[in-house]
C-alpha cells in the first residue's frame, strides 16, 4: 500500500452543553469520540453512518475548521493542530474540501470564474494574476464543464454542474487530499453517478486521496478502497471495500447493509433483513459499554458493561478491525447481505 498521507489518532470533538443564567457547562455532546485511521496517498476512504454519527464533524476536524478536544492529525508527518496560521495556510493548500449542497455552497452573486478562482486570491503565489482565467478554464475542462461558460452565474447551471464547479474549486490548488462531505447526496441518482465518475477520473489523473463522507452505502462502495463505519462518534468497523460489503462482522454494519435496496430481483429473496430498532441514542448521553447495545440484536449482559475496542477480529477469510465482543456470533447469524 502507498505511503500514509493523513493519520488521525484518537480524535475527539466534544461540544459543551450550557444551561441556566450563568450558562454553566452541564454536559458534553460527544460528536467524535476517539477516531483513529490512516489515509494513504491516492486512496479513497469512505466514511459511512446514519445522520448524527459524527461523520461531518470528523470532516471538519480533518480540515481544521474545528479544533479537536483531544487527539492529533498528522499530515505528511506534521501535527496539523500544532501549526500556526502561516504554516496552516500551506497545509490548507494540500487538504481541500467539497461541500454537500451545490445549491447553497456557491455564492449566487459570483461568476464561475470568481468561484473557482477564489483559492488563488487566498494563495496568490500559486497562479500569477494574468494566468488565472486560463487556469480556471482548464479546471472547468478537467471536471467536464464548458470553458466558454466561465462568466456565468451558479443559477445558470444544473445541480450536477454546480457540484462540478465545487470540485473544480476543491482541486484548484492541486491538493493531495480532498475531503468530500456528502458530495452527491443533494443530486438525482443519475447525476450522482456522473459526478462520482468525474471524481474517480480526477483521482487517477491527479493522484488525489479522498475522504468520502456519505450515508449512501451504494455510492460509498462504488468509489471506496476502504470503508470506515461510524456509530455515535466512533468507528465500529474498518476494512477494505470487499471486507465491509462481503464479510461485515459488526452487527451495525450488517444491519445497515441489509437495508440497502437490491436491484437484482433474484437476489432479494436471499436477503436476511436486519431491522435496526429505535433511534440513535443522544451523543450527549451515550449508552454504557458498547454504544450500539440498545439497538443490537445480539446484545448480551457483557455488552452494556464492557466497551469493545476496535481491534482485528477473525472473519471467514482473514481479519479486519471491528468493535464487537461477539463477532463470531454475528457472522453466523447474518446472511451475507448484498449491496
Ligand atoms: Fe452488539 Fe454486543 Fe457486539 Fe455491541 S458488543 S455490537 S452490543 S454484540
Amino acid at each position: 500500500m502507498s505511503e500514509v498521507i493523513l493519520r488521525a489518532e484518537n480524535l475527539k470533538k466534544y461540544y459543551p452543553i450550557r444551561s441556566g443564567v450563568l450558562r454553566r457547562t452541564v454536559g458534553h455532546v460527544q460528536a467524535v469520540d476517539g477516531v483513529s485511521f490512516d489515509l494513504h496517498a491516492g486512496e479513497t476512504l469512505g466514511v459511512v453512518g446514519e445522520s448524527g454519527c459524527g461523520k461531518s464533524t470528523l470532516g471538519r476536524l480533518l480540515m481544521r475548521l474545528e479544533e479537536p478536544t483531544e487527539g492529533s492529525l498528522q499530515f505528511d508527518g506534521v501535527n496539523v493542530y500544532e501549526q500556526d496560521r502561516r504554516a496552516m495556510r500551506k497545509i490548507r493548500r494540500d487538504i481541500q474540501i467539497v461541500f454537500q449542497d451545490p445549491y447553497t455552497s456557491l455564492n449566487p452573486r459570483k461568476t464561475v470564474a470568481d468561484i473557482i478562482g477564489e483559492p488563488f486570491e487566498i494563495h496568490p503565489d500559486v497562479v500569477p494574476k494574468g494566468g488565472r482565467k486560463a487556469r480556471v478554464q482548464e479546471l472547468m475542462e478537467l471536471v467536464g464543464l464548458s470553458p466558454e461558460h466561465v462568466n456565468r452565474y451558479p443559477h445558470q447551471f444544473s445541480g450536477g454542474q454546480r457540484q462540478r464547479i465545487g470540485i473544480a474549486r476543491g482541486i484548484a490548488l492541486n491538493p493531495k487530499v480532498l475531503v468530500c462531505d456528502e458530495p452527491v447526496s443533494a443530486l438525482d441518482v443519475s447525476v450522482q453517478a456522473q459526478v462520482v465518475n468525474v471524481m474517480e477520473r480526477l483521482q487517477k489523473e491527479l493522484g488525489l486521496a479522498y475522504v468520502f463522507i456519505a450515508h449512501d452505502l451504494s455510492v460509498v462502495r462504488h468509489i471506496s478502497d476502504r470503508v470506515a463505519v461510524m456509530y455515535l462518534g466512533r468507528i465500529v468497523e474498518l476494512g477494505t471495500e470487499e471486507e465491509i460489503y462481503e464479510r461485515p462482522t459488526h452487527p451495525y454494519t450488517q444491519a445497515l447493509l441489509s437495508a440497502v435496496p437490491v436491484p437484482d430481483p433474484t437476489k432479494r429473496g436471499k436477503r436476511n433483513e436486519i431491522k435496526l430498532e429505535g433511534d440513535v441514542p443522544s451523543p450527549a448521553d451515550p449508552p454504557s459499554g458498547c454504544r450500539f447495545h440498545t439497538r443490537c440484536r445480539l446484545a448480551q449482559p457483557k455488552c452494556s458493561q464492557d466497551d469493545p475496542a476496535l481491534i482485528e477480529r477473525p472473519d471467514p477469510s482473514g481479519t479486519h478491525p471491528s468493535a464487537c465482543h461477539f463477532v463470531e456470533e454475528s457472522i453466523v447469524t447474518a446472511t451475507r447481505p448484498h449491496a
